[in-house]
């Protein structure tokens, strides 16, 4: 009987079969190898999954909904009509619509899965991975991390070593993954993103171009116009790496205008993301303390990574180019497929995660001033793809005159607004009445892999401290093994700055700054400004880097006698 291979994306799921050594991927009932990750209620109250829910979103938002992978592991739910749903069980209904499909294609029964999941995923959300398979009808004796069924599918697994660097770059995020290959095993060696960075950014940056040259405001524009907008810069976007010199009409509030889409102008508009994708890109190669020329194969997945400029920025900073001739959208269920096809003849890659980071961005609302109507922003406190164990303080300050109290809530998520995150918890602590803007708080964050997340807020005039534990999914853990979460998180709560090792440094950092002169007290400055604000990052690992680069500098200062 065959095992399939599943992706099974926030945006879309694809599923395939290894047959005689070459990787099927399965068209669903429309003939299609993407589903939508959607799950909606048509008019007569019945389930619809795939491009007929994905077609509903827009106009029956209420009975339809979309990304909830971002929502696995935790116990939060959704409705749908007059029912609730958890993460889990919408996941469990496109996973029953992908096997149906595959049934109907391979004519026969299908009872067993590999399915992908994103190497930062903890073990909450794969055990709720599995879950999902379970109810969907399908046993799933393996997951496999979709940077390594990545990797399989480019057949990367077929040499004897190496160090392969994974981009993955969708419609709104970026996931860089670094694997190293050594004796059958595919480790996860490193894993960064940025989490507000995908192909969505790139159509925004365009919009907003556009309406700056007609000195335009969004809001001038009907939701029509605005949507026709949206959908003719996806287009040129898509047609951009082939096509410069793309002529649009376009109807802006009263007037109508020509556009030109050159490949300068989308060069330029998109220089700024561009710049962004090479942060994580290099925090991860950081991380895993690998030299570019270490890298054995770098690849793309995600659509986004189509961009003719992404691809030509990832060459030159690493003097090749990268391997993408597979379709960036369905590499990781063919890797899943081939992994699927090796476990049913008991030869599966093992694939393990040595990074542990923290799944999604933990944060609190604060007051929104350019638009209050949209309700409060996301304030990020810990960023997703953090390794943990991670403690961070943020500080907030009153936003009312004669405030007597601040409310911290405590959100999951990766949207600018609150109200569009998972709420977790919150609590409220006194603070003394005053003008608005005089009295503080400084919150914090710890989190641990257990998805335990310890919360302190300290009134900075009081120094008073008041304190909450979140625990993602309660009754998980049990009390022994909260204690030892708790006291492992206790001994992460200082801020960086006060550590003794940091205050030594700056403290000689200082020293030499004081006896030098000209350039080289310049440089200093800029040397401990920015190790200041690593510190204020407040990521451990970052902070050890930076720790030893600038004690490397001082040392040669102070060795060589410069000063
Ligand atoms: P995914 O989440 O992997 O489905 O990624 C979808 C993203 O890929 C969307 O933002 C698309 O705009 C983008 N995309 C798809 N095709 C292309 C293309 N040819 N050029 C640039 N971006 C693309």
């Amino acid at each position: 009987m065959a095992v399939i291979g599943i992706d099974l994306g926030t945006t879309n799921s694809a599923c395939g079969v290894l047959a005689e050594g070459e990787v099927t991927l399965i068209p669903n009932r429309l003939g299609e190898v993407l589903t939508p990750s959607v799950v909606g209620l048509d008019d007569s109250g019945k389930l619809v999954v795939g491009r007929t829910a994905k077609e509903r979103l827009i106009n029956h938002s209420d009975s339809t909904v979309a990304a909830f992978k971002r929502l696995m592991g935790t116990d939060h739910k959704v409705k749908l009509g007059r029912q609730l749903f958890s993460a889990t069980e919408l996941s469990a209904l496109v996973l029953r619509s992908l096997k149906e499909d595959a049934e109907a294609y391979l004519g026969e029964e299908v009872t067993e899965a590999v399915i992908s999941v994103p190497a930062y995923f903890n073990d909450n959300q794969r055990h709720a991975t599995k879950l999902a398979g379970e109810l969907a009808g399908l046993k799933v004796e393996r997951l496999i991390n979709e940077p390594t069924a990545a990797a399989i599918a480019y057949g990367l697994h077929e040499k004897r070593e190496g160090n392969f660097l994974i981009l993955d770059m969708g419609g709104g995020t970026f996931d860089v993954s670094i694997l190293e290959f050594f004796d059958g095993v595919m480790e996860v060696h490193a894993s960064a993103g940025d989490n507000f960075l995908g192909g969505e950014d790139f159509v925004e940056a365009m919009i907003d171009s556009v309406l700056r040259e007609f000195e335009l405001d969004r809001n001038t524009l009907t939701p029509r116009q605005l949507q026709n907008l949206y959908m003719q810069m996806e287009t040129a976007k898509r047609r951009i790496s082939q096509q410069s010199g793309q002529c649009l009409e376009l109807e802006l509030g009263s007037r109508k205008a020509e556009w030109q889409v050159t490949a300068e102008w989308f060069e330029k508009v998109s220089t700024p993301l561009m710049l962004r994708t090479k942060r994580p890109i290099e925090r991860a190669m950081r991380d895993a303390d690998l030299p570019p020329q270490k890298l054995d194969e770098v690849v793309l997945v995600g659509g986004s990574t189509r961009l003719a400029l992404f691809r030509s920025m990832v060459g030159r900073m690493f003097g090749r180019l990268p391997s993408c001739h597979l379709d960036p959208d369905t590499v990781v269920a063919m890797g899943a497929a081939i992994q699927a096809g090796l476990k049913s003849r008991n030869a599966a890659l093992d694939d393990i995660v040595l990074t542990d980071v923290c799944p999604y961005t933990l944060g609190t609302g604060i007051i929104n001033q350019d638009s209050p109507e949209q309700g409060e922003y996301f304030l990020p406190i810990i960023e997703r793809n953090t390794v943990v164990p991670i403690s961070v303080v943020r500080r907030v300050w009153t936003a009312h005159e004669n405030q007597t109290e601040v409310r911290v809530d405590v959100f999951q998520g990766e949207n600018r607004l609150v109200k569009k995150n998972v709420y977790l918890g919150e609590m409220s602590v006194p603070v003394p009445k005053g003008p608005k803007g005089e009295e503080a708080v400084d919150i914090r964050y710890s989190y641990d892999m257990n998805g335990l997340l310890e919360v302190d807020v300290t009134v900075v005039s009081s120094g008073k401290t008041f304190n909450k534990l979140i625990e993602f999914t309660p009754g998980a853990l049990s009390e022994e093994e909260k204690a030892s979460s708790l006291e492992k998180l206790a001994r992460l709560k200082f801020h960086p700055r006060e550590d003794e090792q940091n205050r030594a440094l700056i403290a000689r950092g200082e020293r030499l700054y004081e006896s030098s002169l000209g350039e080289q007290r310049d440089y200093i400055a800029q040397l401990l400004g920015n190790f200041d604000r690593i510190l204020e990052g407040q990521n451990p690992a970052e902070i050890k880097k930076a720790r030893a680069s600038l004690q490397e500098i001082l040392d040669r200062f102070d060795g060589e006698d410069w000063i």
